[in-house]
């Protein structure tokens, strides 16, 4: 390709080279008319009817051609006859040279043949290589001689020839000028643009900051200001782009959700630490689709291929139910790949699997009652005449039903309140030690029943506490309760109260038939019983430990368990001295 510059001079070569050759070729043309009329004008006003009478009076004499001759040559310098131009006599019948400025015989020209035939002959064509002319002398109207003159055009040649030669140098000299001017107005053009194709380089490069002089204010140098906003304007709009895509990256960084990405030949290309946390995929080592997700069973090719926007799979992966949400990025071949959002719906699971659960659990327990309740009202309605004996028992365990399902109402009651905060709480200051004292009368009698060694130890410095007195109490003594309830008669049960530097601790500690392991985790679900038959004899209805927990922990405490199975168990509440915000 050849450069600007190059076709600049070269258009400045071409034009130089034909405005010459077209004013050298007219000017050669010009000079050849000018040398022809000149030529006929000459023959003109010498050859006038003067001197053709004076001629054809010569030619009557008997040495006729020879007096032609000496007359002609009388007026050598009026025809300019030199050695270029020479005169002829012609005899008139056959065209021979008789006499002549020089010895060579003339040729017949079409002049010639028109003064034989008695008319002037002249060549016509400008062009021709010669210029002629044949003056025939008629004497009784017969053609005597021909005066015939001949230039055989060598001094216009002479003239042409310098005059190409002064032509040729003007072109060449032109030529030179032309060359350094353009090569001077080429750079001028040229440099700018070099100038600018540099900028776009460096700005190619990643040089932002690359700026252009304008130097001018013509069209380059809108061109150059052109190139500076686009280039301003390149700054802002990557700058937006990068902003955008620090965004993504926060957020693919920092969501929940687990994010991967898998090229079309489901090599994976994008995942954030979720996605790492929720697969366990080794992020060094685990680089495909195949490596994260053979558990799935699915072909990468297939969902290359999905039909629907996205295609949705439940994975179980270990402990955690996952959901996969597949989708299609991209269109063409290279940049086309599958999109992985992953889900971890582990605790929505448990959650619907606990609700699931407690529902079961509710109308179980609500039936043994009410089935009970029915049966024996049933035995009575059909047995009027029954002893009065066994009614009245039927009738006790009628009301002890009836009493059972009031109390799981009324439990389910408080802890509906207690999940939906809907809980009216009569907080007030009270003292502690009154609190844990009258739990501990509360209990005294039953613990007796049941031959149980009850002890009580109370803090002195045990402060009082802000929240609601009774709740507070009923806690303890559901404790205190379940010590006596789950400890063989003769036990023994302590029940102490301490205060420490920011907390108060009250522990319900007994002997009795301890927790084994395995069920301690579950200890505070509702309506969970390790032994159902022996909490349902003592009345228990299997909601007291989550409900005294709820309680707790709305005044920002809490109960721990601590337990052996076969030797006793260990229950205790602690309470902040401050208590948290919630319990205002
Ligand atoms: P319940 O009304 O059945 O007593 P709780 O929620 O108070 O229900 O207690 C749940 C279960 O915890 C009881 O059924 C019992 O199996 C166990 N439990 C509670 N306290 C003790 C204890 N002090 N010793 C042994 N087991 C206990």
């Amino acid at each position: 390709m050849r450069s600007l510059q190059t076709r600049l001079v070269l258009v400045f070569v071409l034009l130089i080279v034909s405005v010459m050759v077209v004013v050298g070729t007219f000017m050669l043309n010009q000079v050849s008319v000018y040398y022809f009329d000149d030529f006929t004008e000459q023959m003109n006003s010498v050859f006038n009817a003067e001197v053709f009478s004076m001629l054809e009076n010569e030619a009557k004499a008997e040495n006729g051609a020879e007096r032609l001759n000496a007359a002609v040559g009388a007026y050598s310098s009026a025809l300019r006859i030199s050695s270029y131009r020479n005169y002829y006599i012609l005899d008139g019948e056959t065209g021979a040279t008789l006499f002549g400025s020089n010895d060579e015989k003339v040729e017949r020209t079409p002049a010639i043949i028109s003064a034989l035939g008695g008319k002037i002959g002249q060549e016509k064509r400008v062009s021709s290589g010669y210029m002629d002319r044949a003056n025939p002398i008629v004497l009784d109207d017969e053609v005597k001689y021909i005066v015939y003159i001949k230039d055989t055009k060598q001094d216009q040649q002479n003239l042409t020839a310098s005059m190409f030669t002064i032509i040729l140098r003007t072109v060449i000299f032109a030529l030179c000028i032309a060359i350094i001017l353009s090569f001077l107005f080429a750079k001028t053009i040229t440099k700018p643009i070099g100038n600018i194709t540099k900028g776009a380089k460096r700005l190619s490069m990643g040089e932002l900051d690359t700026t252009l002089e304008v130097s001018s204010k013509d069209e380059i140098g809108t061109l150059t200001e052109t190139f500076n906003d686009m280039a301003t304007a390149l700054k802002t709009t990557l700058a937006r782009v990068e902003d955008e895509r620090n965004k993504l990256d926060t957020t693919f960084l920092y969501m929940t959700d687990g994010v991967t990405a898998f090229s079309g030949d489901g090599t994976l290309i994008h995942f954030n630490p979720a996605a790492v946390d929720m697969l366990g995929f080794n992020e060094k080592k685990d680089k495909t689709y195949d490596a994260i997700f053979k558990e799935l069973g699915i072909e990468f090719s297939s969902l290359l291929n999905m039909e629907n926007s996205f295609e949705e799979y439940d994975i179980e992966h270990g402990e955690k139910t996952l959901k996969v949400s597949f989708a299609l990025f991209g269109s063409g071949a290279e940049e086309s790949g599958v999109v992985a959002i992953i889900h971890d719906f582990t605790e929505q699971q448990k959650l619907e699997n606990s609700r699931r659960e407690f529902v079961a659990n509710v109308s179980h327990e609500l039936r043994t009652p009410l089935t009970n309740v029915k049966s024996y009202t049933e035995t009575l309605a059909e047995s009027p005449d029954a002893p009065e004996e066994m009614k009245e028992q039927f009738y006790s365990v009628i009301l002890n039903e009836t009493d059972r399902m009031t109390r799981i109402v009324k439990d389910l009651l408080t802890l509906s309140r207690l999940d939906s905060a809907k809980m009216d709480w009569k907080n007030e200051n009270f003292s502690l030690k009154k609190s844990v004292e009258n739990a501990y009368r509360a209990m005294e009698i039953e613990a007796r029943r049941h031959r149980h060694k009850l002890t009580m130890s109370v803090d002195s410095t045990l402060p009082d506490f802000y929240g609601d007195r009774e709740r507070i109490e009923q806690v303890f003594i559901n404790l205190l309760s379940n010590a006596v309830k789950y400890t063989p008669d003769g036990g023994r049960i302590d029940f102490s109260a301490e205060s420490f530097t920011d907390h108060i601790k009250i522990t319900v500690k007994d002997n009795g038939i301890g927790i084994a392991e395995e069920n301690m985790p579950r200890m505070f679900e509702r309506f969970y019983r390790v032994d159902k038959a022996r909490s349902r004899e003592s009345g228990g209805t299997g909601l007291g430990l989550s409900i005294a927990r709820e309680i707790i922990r709305h005044y920002g405490g809490d109960i721990k368990l601590e337990s052996k199975y076969g030797s006793g168990t260990n229950v205790s509440v602690i309470l902040p001295k401050e208590p948290g915000d919630e319990a205002v």
